[in-house]
This record gives C-alpha cells, sequence and structure tokens, in this order.
C-alpha cells in the first residue's frame, strides 16, 4: 500500500477535543474584549436599540450599575458613546467640565476605578449637523476639527479616561491630541486610534443607536472600503503621529487589511466588530438560520487570528456573563 505512506495525517492532532485545544493556533478571552456602551443624558428609562437586538442606550444614572454589572461579569474596558440633548454647531458640549463626555468617565471611574476607560472622541453626537467636526465652506473643516478634538481629550483625561480613542477620521488627530494631552500634563493618557476608518455602510444600526441626525455622508473623511494602500498608509500615519494603539473598523468584512496593517506595525491593534455585524449575526439567529453564540465566538476568534489583539464587540457582555469565555 505505497500510497499510505504518502498520506500526511493532519488529522492525527484532531482526533480528540484535547488534542485539539492542545494545537489550538487562536484562542480568545475577555481580556481580548472591549464594550462599546451608549449612554444618553436626561433619560429615566433604558431605550431598547431596535436594529440592535438586546442593547439598550443606557440613561446616564444607571452607568453606575451598568459598570459594576460589566466588571462583575469579568470585562477590563468600555468604550464610551455619549447622547446628547446638548447639540449645537461644534459640539462644545465635549469639552465641557460638566459636559456629557467629561461625566460619563467621572463616574465610571468613580464606581470601578481599574475599569479601563476608552473615551470615544468626535463629536458626530454632539452637532446638530450630525458631522464628526465643525463644518466649513467645503464640508467638515480639518484643522478647526483638530483644536476642539484636543480641547475634548484634555477633559475626557481630566475626568480620568484611560484612553483618547479618536474617532473623527481627521488629518493629524494623533499629533493633535498627543500634543494636546502632554501640554496639559496627561503624559500617561494612551491614544487608541481609529486609524483605519472605512465609510462603511454596516454602521446603519449605530445611527439609530446614537441617534444620529446626519444628512448626507462621511466619504469626505472616512475611507473607501476599495481602498487597500491608502488603508495601510491611514494607520501607519497614525503610529508615526503617536498613536499607542491603532484600530481598523469595521473588522469582519476587513480581515486582509487587519492583517496587512498587522504584518507592518508592532503596535497593538484593535478591530471594531460594528453594529452591522452584530444585527447580521443577531437576525440570522432570530430567523433560525444560524447558532448566534457559535457565531459571535468564531467572527470573533476570526478577527483576532486576522491579527487583531483588541476587539471591540457588542457581544461581549452576553459571551461573559452567560460564561462563553
Ligand atoms: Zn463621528
Amino acid at each position: 500500500m505505497q500510497h499510505q505512506q504518502t498520506i500526511r495525517r493532519l488529522r492525527r492532532l484532531r482526533q480528540t477535543e484535547t488534542v485539539r485545544n492542545l494545537f489550538k493556533e487562536t484562542t480568545l478571552t475577555l481580556n481580548d474584549l472591549i464594550l462599546p456602551i451608549f449612554v444618553e443624558e436626561e433619560i429615566n428609562d433604558y431605550q431598547p436599540i431596535a436594529s440592535m437586538p438586546g442593547i439598550f442606550r443606557i440613561p446616564e444614572h444607571k452607568l453606575p450599575y451598568e459598570i459594576e454589572r460589566i466588571a462583575k461579569a469579568g470585562l477590563k474596558s468600555v468604550m464610551l458613546f455619549g447622547i446628547s440633548h446638548h447639540l449645537d454647531e461644534i459640539g462644545s458640549d465635549t469639552w465641557q467640565e460638566k459636559g456629557l463626555v467629561a461625566r460619563m468617565s467621572k463616574a465610571c471611574k468613580d464606581t470601578v476605578p481599574e475599569m479601563l476607560i476608552m473615551s470615544d472622541t468626535c463629536f458626530c453626537e454632539y452637532t446638530s449637523h450630525g458631522h464628526c467636526g465643525v463644518l466649513g465652506r467645503n464640508g467638515v473643516d480639518n484643522d478647526a476639527t483638530l483644536l476642539n478634538l484636543g480641547r475634548q481629550a484634555v477633559t475626557a483625561a481630566n475626568a480620568g479616561a484611560d484612553f483618547i480613542a479618536p474617532s473623527a477620521a481627521m488629518d493629524g488627530q494623533v499629533s493633535a491630541i498627543r500634543d494636546a494631552l502632554d501640554k496639559a500634563g496627561f503624559t500617561a493618557t494612551g491614544i487608541m486610534s481609529y486609524s483605519t476608518k472605512f465609510a462603511s455602510t454596516l454602521y446603519g444600526p449605530f445611527r439609530e443607536a446614537a441617534g444620529s441626525c446626519l444628512i448626507g455622508d462621511r466619504k469626505s473623511y472616512q475611507m473607501d472600503p476599495m481602498n487597500r494602500h491608502e488603508a495601510i498608509r491611514e494607520s501607519l500615519i497614525d503610529e508615526q503621529e503617536g498613536a499607542d494603539v491603532l484600530m481598523i473598523k469595521p473588522a469582519g468584512a476587513y480581515l486582509d487589511i487587519i492583517r496587512d496593517i498587522r504584518e507592518r506595525t508592532q503596535l497593538p491593534l484593535a478591530a471594531y466588530q460594528v453594529s452591522g455585524e452584530f444585527a447580521q449575526i443577531k437576525f440570522a439567529a432570530k430567523a433560525g438560520a444560524i447558532n448566534e453564540i457559535d457565531v459571535a465566538l468564531e467572527t470573533l476568534g476570526a478577527i483576532k487570528r486576522a491579527g487583531a489583539n483588541l476587539i471591540l464587540s457588542y457581544f461581549a457582555l452576553d459571551l461573559a456573563e452567560k460564561k462563553h469565555l
């Protein structure tokens, strides 16, 4: 039986669960996950988000309770998104000492000091037009927005945020924020940049979650999903500007980009499994087409296998509370 000697038997390493576990190349733990949460001011009750089953806008007064719950489940980090009732043309509430951005970080730190707080740093939930910065004659004014990003970052750091996470997709935002933080004495505050952020239609459910009032699109500042070289450049420039962590958003449809950037940087890499990715899995599971938890774990594992060290995911709390991880 000469041909038997030539068969390469990979099934040897798959025979039992013990063997499979021993040779598993990628593992997912709660340490890898960051939970994005939506916090709305001036509401009394949790607001369900129809396009994201199981996810709610948290009333601000419930934030301490939720942070305790998240910590108890074993998660170590959250990304804070505020839903403001104080909109203006430039999103000035974001840098008020008593504004929503500051209050969220402070409430979390006062309740669970060891919870790592990532402060999403943008303006789209605080501007009356829903864009990610100051509007000028030709759309969002890049450099005017940079100044305000610096202000917001310092306010968040002062309130206790551990990481500033700029998502405005402005050129130069990382160096502007690093400068502002350092000048204000926050040299220990990190920057996790949304360094490669695509203008994706998969953000659809988030718009409902965050109560976006945007008319038009963000294609003049977020990236074309068809561009690979530009995607790599975007992240590498943020590394040069001093980012501590890079991020690719969305994640599941951009595994090639995660891998491309992984191969070109030594920085930690995060990836954001966005609302549309979450909704696809949720609704397919609700229709009985797939198993929700299995698919959630498989997609998160794939994002990690592609090269992400950290994953932002709306599944994080459920997976933690039900002890799937
Ligand atoms: Zn924005």
